[in-house]
């Protein structure tokens, strides 16, 4: 199995790490992509009085638990899965509770002192440093402590000049030399952002293509086709038998038995970019591939499944189940967007599909814009070997985002047909539509 990547962020309080961070967890998408903080590794000071801890400076080196983050960061990209910790800001102590990291290829570590660490910085194969003006950072926290924490602009401003600007000064601002990219902008900067998303993703492949050199011929994974974080499998794992297949295109290994592989996430997480990588593997394997998408689906092109990012692949247009189930049988390999949109007998139809041996891929909405979810997802989910849930980017707060916010403008001029939009959010910022009539 191949090491992981690891992308280590820096940068000053209220730079944008977190947005870099998230923008290239979005470029990359969510499979097999972990984001560590080095918050979550503050020490646990529940054992000091509260006067003692007052007097702790959180903007020092000191104030983390750097061996265990070194230890953790290590096993993930060696493939083993870790509990991190969980930090209660409240008490300054560790919660009870960790959160359970599974082996991924790419590691994101970001936070103020990742790159001051010497050992940290051994681990790293990229590191970044979002620089952003001082003047620009304090106004952010400002902004930030006043509004969502409630303090004051003295108890904001007494805090930085004592600790965050000192700090920043002494260990932050030189950890910047060693940076292999400088940022500016943090995430606003989409040139930066794609171009750390490329160099991530050069750096994966290479990794794979080491790991498969160091397996000896025959004793190649067969079978698996590619899956996402929620399979029970390691991600990495898959990966490498991805490559297998990629670099052996003539064996159309397909697993015997067929298979079902659910993409499913809100609108904007890439699932339609997600089906057609896997349904260009398989052309490329020259396995005989159809594409279908539901005929009321005619949002940009009646001839090619298009994705939000413009990306094209040729597609059939299929009014019923029974129409994907007549399409289907002429292939090896049956790939379906937007399957939310047929009726239930689809589950039906495709699982005749897999039963008869063929790999059927889907990608559609799991939810609606109320978030609840969206008929015949479920049913399909219950019933695939490999399912991958794709997140979105939270229009309002940056997060991961797995629902799909329904905005109307009321009393402005709409110049296009449609008085809504969508946008994605998270949980935290996701607000239900009130019930019709209710208003
Ligand atoms: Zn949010």
């Amino acid at each position: 199995m191949s090491r992981g990547v690891l992308i280590g962020i820096a940068g000053g309080s209220a730079s944008g790490k977190t947005l870099v961070a998230a923008k290239i967890y979005e470029a990359l998408g969510p499979d097999g992509v972990a984001i560590l903080k080095q918050d979550s590794y503050y020490r646990d000071l529940a054992d000091l009085t509260p006067e003692e801890r007052a007097r702790v400076n959180f903007d020092h080196p000191d104030a983390f638990d750097t061996p265990l983050l070194l230890e953790q960061v290590s096993r993930l990209l060696g493939g083993e899965p870790i509990e991190e910790p969980i930090y209660d800001f409240t008490r300054h102590a560790r919660s009870e509770r960790t959160r359970r990291v599974l082996p991924v290829s790419v590691v994101i570590l970001e936070g103020i002192l990742v790159l001051a660490e010497r050992e940290l910085r051994a681990l790293m194969d990229i590191k970044v440093f979002v620089d952003t003006d001082s003047d620009v950072r304090l106004l952010r926290r400002l902004r930030r402590d006043i509004h969502e924490r409630g303090r004051t602009v003295e108890s904001v401003l007494s805090q930085y000049e004592t600790y965050v600007r000192p700090m920043h000064l002494e260990f932050i601002e030189p950890s910047k030399r060693f940076a292999d990219v400088i940022i500016p902008e943090g995430g606003h900067n989409r040139v930066g952002v794609d171009l750390l998303a490329t160099k991530v993703q050069a750096v994966r492949n290479e990794r794979y293509a080491e790991a498969e050199a160091g397996v000896a011929p025959g004793r190649a994974p067969t079978g698996a086709p590619s899956t996402g974080r929620a399979s029970n499998r390691a991600d990495a794992g898959n990966r490498a038998v991805e490559s297998d297949r990629s670099r052996n295109p003539m064996r159309g290994d397909l697993p015997r038995g067929g298979s079902l592989e659910v993409i499913c996430g809100p609108m904007f997480s890439g699932k339609t970019e997600e089906l057609i990588r896997r349904l260009r593997r398989s052309q490329i394997a020259r396995q005989r591939v159809v594409i279908l998408k539901p005929s009321i689906d005619d949002r940009y092109d009646v001839d090619h499944l298009v994705s939000h990012s413009q990306i094209k692949i040729p597609s059939l247009q299929a009014r019923s189940a029974r129409d994907v189930l007549e399409h289907g049988r002429e292939a090896e390999v049956v790939g379906i967007d937007e399957v939310q949109f047929f009726d239930e007998g689809i589950v039906a139809a495709l699982e005749t599909l897999a039963n008869e041996g063929r790999r059927v891929i889907v990608a559609g909405l799991d939810m609606d814009y109320r978030a609840r979810p969206f008929e015949p997802m479920p049913q399909l989910l219950a019933r695939a070997e490999y399912i991958t849930k794709t997140l979105a980017i939270c229009v309002t707060c940056g997060a991961p985002a797995g629902r799909t916010q329904r905005v109307t403008h009321r009393g402005e001029r709409i110049l296009v047909g449609s008085s809504e939009h969508y946008e994605a959010r998270c949980r935290r910022c996701f607000d239900p539509p009130r019930e019709e009539g209710a208003e």
